[in-house]
């Protein structure tokens, strides 16, 4: 019986991207290869926010510390609070799923979103079982996203299981520049990204950056020339960052300017305006 390590999984919104609004259930597993420690830090800083919360202090996620500055999801990787993250069967996640589903059922106007941390390591083994577990039900899904770094290959069986389906899968990219605080030869990977959309025939997909000044801003064209350069020519959303509401709209006009000047697209972050972006939204 395959497991997977379930940092949270709850219905909610999209709230940022191509599907903005779409209801959709979120699971989100434990682990990610990078830390980020970059956002919300001048540059060359890393933040160690995070660190000053005792993981002793909590035993759900429900009261856990939102931070300012570093990975604002830091607890789904961060060993330290490894136990708020039960191993789970994919039949108990799927019982979840379809207790917050209304009518237990997906259908074309409710979506799967994968997120983490990084949905695609090594969990990826699991997800056959948990697609077949879902299918086996007759939940009808219809629409998967991932929500990834860009970092990591498909696995092989995954893409095979998801090539016999009529499954839409959108990769919800989102690549990080050196304002994350990781290096620039191990965040933008484009001969990783283009094969998502040679493997999979029913995938498509969009670039999803947070930005707040200038120099991202550079960063980010430097990033879109790579992907170009192979051949991913997808959709850009430039995102305000800010994980609290004050920050966020002293971003959200001057990113939106950026995104007309340059043909790209504005998404806001619905979790921020409606949710004060709590765990769990
Ligand atoms: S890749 Fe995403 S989840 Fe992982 S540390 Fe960076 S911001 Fe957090």
């Amino acid at each position: 019986m395959s497991k997977i390590k379930v940092a949270e999984l709850f219905y909610s919104l999209q709230g940022e991207g191509q599907y903005l609004g779409v209801p959709s259930v979120f699971l989100r597993v434990f682990g990610c290869n990078f830390q980020c420690p970059g956002f919300g830090m001048p540059r060359g800083e890393s933040s160690n926010e995070r660190m000053a919360i005792d993981p002793g202090k909590y035993n759900t996620y429900d009261n856990l510390p939102l931070v300012h500055t570093g990975c604002d999801s830091y607890a789904s990787w961060d060993v330290r609070f490894k136990h708020l993250s039960p191993m789970m069967s994919v039949e108990e996640i799927v019982d979840k799923m379809e207790s917050l589903l209304p009518m237990g059922r997906f259908g074309r106007n409710k979506h799967l979103i994968l997120t983490g941390g990084e949905p695609l390591l090594g969990w990826q083994r699991s997800y056959v079982d948990l697609f077949e577990e879902i299918n086996r039900r007759d939940m009808n899904l219809t629409h998967i996203t991932f929500e990834t770094n860009g970092t990591q290959t498909l696995n092989e069986d995954m893409v095979n299981y998801l090539n016999e389906t009529d499954i839409d899968i959108t990769f919800s990219i989102s690549s990080k520049i050196p304002s994350s605080g990781e290096k620039w030869e191990d965040a933008i990977k484009p001969d990783v990204v283009s094969e998502y959309f040679y493997q999979l025939v029913n995938a498509s997909g969009y670039f999803k950056w947070v930005v707040s000044n200038e120099d991202d801003f550079q960063d980010i064209v430097a990033a879109v020339d790579a992907y170009r350069d192979h051949e991913v020519k997808i959709p850009i959303y430039l995102m305000p960052a800010g994980g609290t509401t004050l920050k966020y709209n002293e971003n959200e006009k001057w990113v939106a300017d950026l995104a007309m000047q340059n043909g790209w697209r504005y998404t806001p972050r619905l979790q921020v305006q409606l949710w004060k972006n709590a765990w769990g939204t």
